[in-house]
């Protein structure tokens, strides 16, 4: 078979090996519910537990203020539609849909919702988010860092705002989660959602942050699972993959990142040295690997096509659009002009690819570009 170049790390992440071993013996014999009292059923719970507290390690959290989910959606559902009660929400442009869909079920609810825009580097400033906040501003989301572009946004400083003003802050940090150091407290978040299958865990599972104490209502309602505030028996295969795979992308994230931007660095020098002109979206603060690059007079979609039947793996933004052809809300929302959006792909390298992969995509976009 021939060699595939993957570089859609932003869509998702192959399984790490560890993590899928460490989920096996809950696959296949210890596959007790982890809410029956019994020692099989205790031994299940036990794992899950100490899934939790380590997941809660490494982001900085309590133990108890870590609740699992299916996956970085329902986590933004849950948080945008329970988190702001019957208040105002405020958001930003460049969200992803699990969050800006979540918002308008919320504004046919009759929620007000407003939205702050985002700078051409696709950043959504302090002073943006705080002219924008009204009288009836209960929650804001911003996420950490953005799935198209990846512009990392100042939270923390954003945090500080909310504070002053009194409204919960939720950050939708699914791309961010095991990229980059995280923590929390040092956030200052109300809420913060998660999904492992973008860090090398696997598929359907996630987390929703809630400090102790934010004012929350379940978005699932049945059993008393996860405190009451998520019902459903939880997925404890995926939920000790989950961990397994954080434990490992926290414990080498600074070694990773710099190994990833190296990468970055080479990829684009190389196209660079090959001729091929480029306007790069997202401003300077981007999160390691992931590279929007627009290209004047192309197809973005043609050259995914292309590059595909060369064996490499690209996206043009965000794998939940992949089958839609109009512009990105990211891109638009950017004032990136219509042309050059037209001609945006994404690429994220992430750090299972090699020096090799990064020459073979320059190769190959060279080819399809000249
Ligand atoms: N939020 C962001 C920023 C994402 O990039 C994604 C997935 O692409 C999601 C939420 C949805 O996560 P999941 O696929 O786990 O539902």
């Amino acid at each position: 078979m021939k060699k595939i170049v993957y570089a859609d790390n932003a869509a998702t992440t192959q399984l790490d090996p560890d993590a899928f071993e460490a989920m096996k013996p809950y696959l296949l014999q210890e596959y007790a519910n982890p809410s029956q009292p019994y020692s099989i059923g205790r031994r299940t719970k036990k794992a899950m537990e100490e899934a939790r507290a380590v997941i809660a390690a490494c982001i900085g959290a309590e133990t108890d203020e870590i609740y699992f989910t299916s996956g970085g959606t329902e986590s933004d559902n849950w948080a945008i539609q329970c988190g702001s009660g019957s208040g105002g929400i405020l958001t930003s442009e460049i969200e992803h849909h699990a969050v800006l869909h979540s918002c308008a079920a919320c504004a046919q609810k009759g929620q007000i919702v407003d939205y702050v825009d985002p700078t051409p580097d696709g950043v959504i400033t302090p002073e943006a988010v705080e002219t924008q906040i009204k009288e009836h501003t209960k929650l804001i989301s911003v996420m950490t860092a953005n799935n198209e572009i990846g512009t990392i946004q100042p939270i923390s400083e954003i945090a500080d705002i909310c504070r002053k003003h009194n409204v919960m802050l939720h950050t939708d940090a699914v791309q961010a989660v095991g990229h980059i150091p995280l923590d929390v407290r040092k956030l200052g978040v109300d809420l913060l959602s998660a999904s492992a299958h973008k860090f090398h865990g696997p598929r359907g599972v996630g987390f929703l942050y809630i400090k102790k104490g934010t004012p929350i209502i379940p978005f699932m309602n049945g059993g008393s699972q996860e405190a009451g505030l998520r019902a459903g028996t939880q997925n404890v295969p995926a939920v000790v993959g989950m961990a397994a795979a954080l434990q490992k992308s926290s414990s080498h994230v600074q070694e990773t990142m710099a190994n990833v931007r190296s990468l970055e660095t080479a990829l684009l020098e190389g196209l660079t040295r090959n001729g091929i002109r480029y306007t790069r979206n997202g401003g300077n603060k981007t999160l390691p690997g992931l590279i929007s690059l627009s290209f004047s007079g192309y197809d973005g979609e043609a050259i995914l096509h292309r590059s595909d039947l060369l064996g490499v793996i690209l996206s043009t933004g965000s794998a939940c659009d992949g089958q839609r052809t109009e512009i990105s809300h990211v891109l638009k929302a950017i004032r990136l002009e219509d042309e050059l959006a037209r001609g945006t792909i994404r690429i994220s390298l992430g750090d299972l690819n090699q020096e090799e992969d990064v020459m073979t995509i320059v190769r190959t976009l060279t080819k399809i570009l000249k």
